[in-house]
Order: structure tokens, then C-alpha cells, then sequence
């Protein structure tokens, strides 16, 4: 498909007449000449005669090298000549990519693609890992819309919402997506916090070359195809940096390219944001991003666990997506924690290791934490005896009722389940762990001493 646009354009443009399909000897003829001007002799024809063009991608001539050091030679040596001899060629195109023969992917990428991946792109947001739901299904359409066609539907695209609810993901995703498919648009996404400090030291900069980074800068913004600005409330009571964000929107729409926002409130909510801007922002699709509802909840948690495959019954579901607020940040969070804690004790996922492990009221903040070592250590010193020992093989009463009093307050304080208790406290079987703890319940109720013990243990180790 490229091939054939491509060669139409080629008509129109230098009167080229590709008879064969997909033999781009036309184009690299012309540029070879001028590589035969440029380089030394022996780099000519060791290198730029053995290249291969095999496609045209975008702008770019596609060359195929047969290894990956001729390959390697080729980009630390020669890409700069390569660079000037494509644009002297004049066959319209504006740089190069490297193939190696039988490999994957590209060996080289022109620069301004490089310069792109500074463009903060994270691979793992994209379409097909994002979930529709009742309340993201006009944004999701509208972002891919934008994807599909940049700056053909909605310039600028705003998207709005609360924190966490997905404006990073469908954002990036966008750039994604225009990145692998179209691989010669810019594609720039930056937070706008980069962007204003970008700007401010571009404009506090000294020395003498402080103008040209200046406008290098602006040179960067405004070669977008596609600008995409996450979290733009930042912008909000910077006059100077607005000011220059004005000039490269304007500049960018006006040339035709897209501008993609996010932020976590509609423009008319923005202080301090200049009328000027207002009005561009709303001037294009204004769309809201809501919180999820239970079901898109449970659709999320079903995805994220797909990703990270793991298996977490529909109960388990269940459990985290209630009472877990409006943030798919956190509710992500929350799933993370219960499967890092399956892996950690080696216990399948289950609703009561998920209570657990989602277990805040042992980790106040501002206490130290909890942990079955200084559980371990309280006891011990309570009852003034070694640690070892109350982890040791002694039946001895005077160890054998710390140690097991150590169990229930393990179970009691930090919800651990038995299996990993078994494994602190030496290395039990859990069935005893279990059996210490009834034990001590037990014991609580007939005997006032143990009772009280238990308690100021607890108090003790709460209070720390
Ligand atoms: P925001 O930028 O709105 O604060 P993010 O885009 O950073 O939120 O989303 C927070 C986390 O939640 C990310 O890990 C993101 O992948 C995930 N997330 C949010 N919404 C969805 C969704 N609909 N489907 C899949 N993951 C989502
Ligand atoms: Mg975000």
C-alpha cells in the first residue's frame, strides 16, 4: 500500500515511473551518485554499493545490510553522508532505515525518529490493553478516531478526568498506535511539567548558544506531527510558558497537525488560564473520562491479571473491586499487592489472603511496621527468653506457651496465613500453627494471666 502511494506521488512529483513493484533500485540509484561524491572510494563499494533497498517507509528509504556489523559500520560512519546524499538525490525522501537480511525490526533509525523516543512513549498503554466501559467508550472511540486519522476528526482532542481513571494510558496509547503505523509522523508526547520547565529554561537560559537552544526547542514542539501534552493543569499560572504554548498550537493546527490533551479538569475550570487558550482548548472534542462502574471494575481486574497471568477467582474479583473507590490506579494496586503476596508465602490466591494482604490497619502510617521479626522479638523479650529458643524444638512450658502465643499474635496482628507463620516460626507445619492459635484463644478465656499477657504484648508491639 505504501509502495503504491508512494509511486503515485513519485509521478506526480519527480515524473518517476516505477514499472516493477517493490524494486527501489530508481530510488537508490540516484542516491548512490551522490554517496559516490561524498564518501571515500573504498567506503563506496564495500558499503554503499552492497546496500540493498528493499522498501520505502513514509519518507524513508529502507536499506538492507547483510550483517549487523556492516550494519553498525554503516551508522557510526556514514549515516550523516547517507542523510545528505538522500536529500541531494532529491527523490523525495528525507532519510534512512537499516534492515539487517533475516532480522527483525529496524538496525537504524533516522534521527528524528530517535528523537521521538525521548518523546516518553511507554509501549505497555495501548488500545488493546485498555478496557471499554459504560464510562470511557466516547473517549476511547474519539482517541482512536484520532489515532486512525491525526488531525482529520477532533484538533484538539481534550480529554478530562480525576486521577487514575486512564487519561495517561489512552493518551499514550494514541501516540502508540501512530507510531506503528505510521512511522514517519513525529509523534511527541510530553507531561506538561516537562513542557513548562522545557520552556523556562529555555527562556532563563545564558551563554552564549542559550537563543539557539531556545529555538531549537521551539524548532522540536513545532516539528510535530502529533503533540500530545498530558496533565496540562500544570500550565495554569504561567503566563510566559502559556504564551509560548499559544504560538506552537496554533502554529501546529494551522499546519494541519494534531494536538492531544489531558488534564484533570475542563478548561472553563482551569485558573488562571489565559481566554486565548480556553478557547483553543475547547474548540475542538471536549470529552470526560468518568470513573468505572462494578462491572468494568471486575472487567479491568480480569485484564490486568490476564497481563500479568495470573489466575484470581471470580470471588477474589469480587473482593477487590468493592469499596475500592473510583481510581483504577488503586484498584491495579490492590491486585498487584494480593498477587505479590501469593507469590510471597507460596499460597494460592484466595478472598481471605486478599483481606490480608489489602490488611492496612497493622501498617498505620507514622507506626513502624509490623513484622513477624519484631512480633518474634516482643515475645521473646516479654518473656525473657532467646529468640531461638522461641522458635527452637524446647517443649518446655516456659517456651512452649511464648511460642505459641507468637503464633496467634502473628495471625492476630499481621493476618498472616498459618502456612507462612509455620515458615518464621521455625519451620512448623501449619497445622500446628493452627492448632496454637485455638490454643491460645482458649486460654484467653479461662486464664486472666495469659490474657493479660497477650494484651500487653499486643500493646506493646501496637505501640511501638
Ligand atoms: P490518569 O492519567 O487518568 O491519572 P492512568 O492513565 O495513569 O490515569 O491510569 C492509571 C492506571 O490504571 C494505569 O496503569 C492504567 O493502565 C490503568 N487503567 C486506567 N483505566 C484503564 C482501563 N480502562 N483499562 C485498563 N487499564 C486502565
Ligand atoms: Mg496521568
Amino acid at each position: 500500500m505504501i509502495i503504491t502511494n508512494f509511486s503515485e506521488k513519485l509521478k506526480g512529483l519527480n515524473g518517476f515511473n516505477m514499472a516493477e513493484k517493490g524494486n527501489f533500485d530508481f530510488l537508490y540509484n540516484p542516491i548512490k551518485e551522490k554517496m559516490q561524491e561524498l564518501v571515500s572510494h573504498i567506503n563506496y563499494t564495500t558499503y554503499i554499493e552492497k546496500l540493498v533497498p528493499v522498501d520505502v517507509d513514509g519518507r524513508y528509504i529502507v536499506l538492507e545490510t547483510p550483517t549487523e556489523s556492516f550494519a553498525k559500520y554503516i551508522t557510526g560512519t556514514l549515516a550523516e553522508k547517507m542523510r545528505e546524499a538522500i536529500i541531494k538525490a532529491d527523490v523525495g525522501l528525507t532519510d534512512f532505515r537499516l534492515k539487517v537480511e533475516g532480522g527483525d525490526g529496524y538496525a537504524y533509525n533516522a534521527p528524528d525518529e530517535q528523537a521521538s523516543v525521548p518523546s516518553n512513549l511507554d509501549p505497555k498503554f495501548t488500545f488493546d490493553n485498555f478496557v471499554v466501559g459504560k464510562n470511557n467508550e466516547m473517549v476511547y472511540a474519539a482517541s482512536l478516531s484520532v489515532a486512525n486519522d491525526p488531525a482529520g476528526t477532533y484538533n484538539p482532542l481534550f480529554i478530562y478526568g480525576g486521577t487514575g481513571l486512564g487519561k495517561t494510558h489512552l493518551i499514550q496509547a494514541i501516540g502508540n498506535k501512530v507510531v506503528a503505523e505510521k512511522p514517519a509522523l513525529k509523534v511527541i508526547y510530553v507531561t506538561c511539567d516537562t513542557f513548562v520547565n522545557d520552556i523556562i529554561d529555555s527562556m532563563l537560559g545564558r551563554g552564549p548558544d542559550a537563543r539557539s537552544k531556545g529555538n531549537r526547542l521551539r524548532q522540536y514542539y513545532r516539528n510535530a506531527d502529533v503533540l500530545i501534552i498530558d496533565d496540562i493543569q500544570f500550565i495554569e499560572n504561567k503566563k510566559a510558558v502559556q504564551e509560548e504554548f499559544f504560538h506552537i498550537f496554533n502554529e501546529l493546527v494551522s499546519k494541519g497537525k494534531q494536538i492531544v490533551i489531558s488534564s484533570d479538569h475542563p478548561p472553563k475550570e482551569l485558573n488562571a488560564l489565559e481566554e486565548r487558550l480556553r478557547t483553543r482548548f475547547s474548540g475542538g472534542l471536549l470529552l470526560d473520562i468518568l470513573p468505572p462502574n462494578f462491572e468494568t471494575k471486575i472487567a479491568i481486574l480480569k485484564r490486568k491479571a490476564f497481563d500479568k497471568k495470573c489466575f484470581v477467582p471470580d470471588d477474589v474479583l469480587t473482593f477487590l473491586a468493592q469499596d475500592s473507590g473510583d481510581d483504577v490506579r488503586t484498584l491495579e494496586g490492590r491486585l498487584t499487592k494480593v498477587i505479590f503476596a501469593s507469590k510471597l508465602h507460596e499460597v494460592p490466591i484466595s478472598v481471605s489472603l486478599a483481606r490480608s494482604a489489602l490488611n492496612e490497619a497493622v501498617s498505620e502510617p507514622g507506626k513502624e511496621e509490623i513484622t513477624p521479626e519484631s512480633v518474634i522479638s516482643a515475645v521473646a523479650s516479654y518473656y525473657r527468653i532467646s529468640k531461638n529458643d522461641l522458635v527452637g524444638k524446647s517443649k518446655k512450658k516456659e517456651i512452649a506457651i511464648p511460642r505459641q502465643i507468637c503464633c496467634y499474635l502473628m495471625y492476630e496482628l499481621l493476618s498472616l496465613p498459618y502456612i507462612t507463620i509455620g515458615k518464621v516460626m521455625g519451620g512448623r507445619d501449619h497445622t500446628t500453627i493452627l492448632y496454637a492459635r485455638n490454643k491460645v484463644e482458649d486460654m484467653c478465656r479461662v486464664n486472666d494471666k495469659i490474657a493479660k499477657d497477650v494484651d500487653d504484648i499486643k500493646n506493646i508491639i501496637l505501640k511501638k
